[in-house]
């Protein structure tokens, strides 16, 4: 999957207001910004550079060893929010690509092919090794293969094994430890040029437990009423320096608590947060979504929402990039094990009824009035069993579960009227079940 440093936009509507920006916005932005500039300098300065994927990324690792990230998930959905993937996606599609496939990928590969020019308008250099770190999607794999054609560098590979029962057991860690300790760890010693410094990983995986913390928190102020955050529009925006290059850093570390200082400060002033629509305080309805937004009409999609307002209390997408919010955090007393539980404990790498434990208890613990499913059409590690798990959902909570479907970065995929007219019978529907109970 596919996560995110999404940079805010402008919404399209003129009459609508822009979507406001924090002090945390600007840091991000700055931190984007100086990472944007390293990789586009980083084959001049001798830089070593790898290309990984958000679920399962071993970012403190990379860190250590002074190597730079680069997340092809992210182009993709930057890609998206900038109106470039149509075009980078026809190209792909041009060259052999099914419609069916992954559009992350046909925007990457097209993306590549247009001169892999990156967010910030610099080139983004070739990488020195591909890590695949295979947290629960297939199409992982074929992604890399087809990276491996192009740019012709080596590959390491993490297997991860998937957690089909929700435990992780003494096995699957030493499974994944061994393989960090024989083959990951040594292929990116060899691309380093460096022995890897344990007591420097330590360190950077502590600064991602306070990171971590701080995240948590902001995700738990949406216990509030009104909630000072909206989990999965603005969440998208919250998970960029965590789930991307900046875990297990000083930046992260200053920006999760500038962060939760900035959504504590809504909760003592009893606001909601800062959407399309402006300042989101009267909230109708308390939502859970499952499932990635769509990007390439981001704003129009979070309109939908604030119009009627409807604020997102908590989102599984907004997890894809690490379960913190069920007590996991990284930790530098064991940091191979701490790594590999990280890896076992992504999202995309539960099997369904751990994903529905983990709905219900947001349901319940962030008091939704309903859960609601984006369906995201080229995207089967999230799409499969959705409907199933929506009908389970339904009878263990009674919330009304709703269902509407759109894609990633294809802008083919984004019915606008049909998505608007779904969801507002959705939230007639919140609207008649409140009344039928007060009656
Ligand atoms: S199929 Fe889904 S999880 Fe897999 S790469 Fe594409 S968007 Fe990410």
């Amino acid at each position: 999957m596919s996560n995110a440093i999404p940079v805010r936009t402008r919404a399209p509507a003129a009459t609508r207001p822009a979507v406001g920006k924090d002090a945390s916005q600007d840091r991000q932005k700055r931190m984007i910004a100086d990472h944007f500039d390293k990789l586009s300098t980083a084959k001049e300065r001798g830089q070593k550079v790898v290309y990984t994927f958000v679920p399962g990324n071993l970012t403190e690792l990379l860190g250590a060893l002074d190597i730079l990230p680069v997340l092809p998930e992210i182009n993709a959905l930057q890609s998206g929010m900038r109106q470039k993937s149509g075009g980078y996606i026809a190209e792909a599609e041009k060259s052999g690509h099914s419609e069916d496939v992954c559009t992350y990928v046909k925007c990457d590969i097209g993306m590549l092919r247009a001169g892999n020019i990156g967010p910030t308008g610099q080139a983004l250099p070739p990488p020195d090794l591909l890590l695949l770190s295979y947290t629960g999607c297939f199409t992982f794999l074929k992604w890399f293969e087809l990276l491996r054609e192009e740019y012709n560098c080596p590959v390491a590979m993490l297997h991860v094994p998937y957690q089909p029962d929700g435990v992780i057991t003494p096995e699957m860690r030493r499974y994944v430890v061994d393989q960090l300790e024989s083959e990951v760890i040594p292929a990116l010693e060899k691309v380093a040029g460096k022995k890897l410094d344990l007591d420097e990983l330590a360190r950077r995986l502590e600064l991602s437990a306070k990171a971590e913390d701080d995240l948590v928190a902001v995700w738990e102020s949406a216990r509030n009423t009104p909630s000072p955050i909206d989990g999965y529009f603005g969440g998208v925006y919250y998970i960029g320096p965590i789930f991307s290059s900046f875990r297990g850093t000083e930046g992260a570390v200053a920006y999760y608590e500038e962060l939760r200082a900035e959504v504590e400060a809504r909760v003592a002033a009893g606001l909601g947060p800062v959407t399309p629509d402006g300042t989101l305080t009267d909230q109708r309805y308390r939502i859970v979504v499952e499932g990635p937004p769509n990007w390439t009409s981001f704003n129009d999609f979070w309109h939908m929402f604030s119009r009627e307002g409807a604020v997102v209390v908590s989102s599984t997408y907004t997890r894809v990039g690490g379960l913190y919010d069920t007590g996991f955090r990284h930790s530098g007393r064991d940091p191979l094990v701490s790594l590999a539980d990280y890896c076992l404990g992504c999202y995309t790498n539960l099997g369904l009824p751990s994903r529905i434990d983990l709905i219900e208890r947001y349901v319940r613990d962030y008091r939704a009035d309903g859960v609601l499913i984006n369906s995201v059409k080229s995207c089967n590690s999230f799409s499969a069993g959705q409907l199933l798990m929506l009908r389970e959902l339904e009878k263990r909570t009674g919330v009304p579960g709703g269902f509407i479907e759109s894609d990633l970065v294809d802008p083919r995929y984004f019915g606008k009227a049909n998505i608007d007219n779904r969801l507002q019978s959705y939230f007639q529907m919140l609207d008649a079940r409140r009344a039928r109970r007060a009656a």
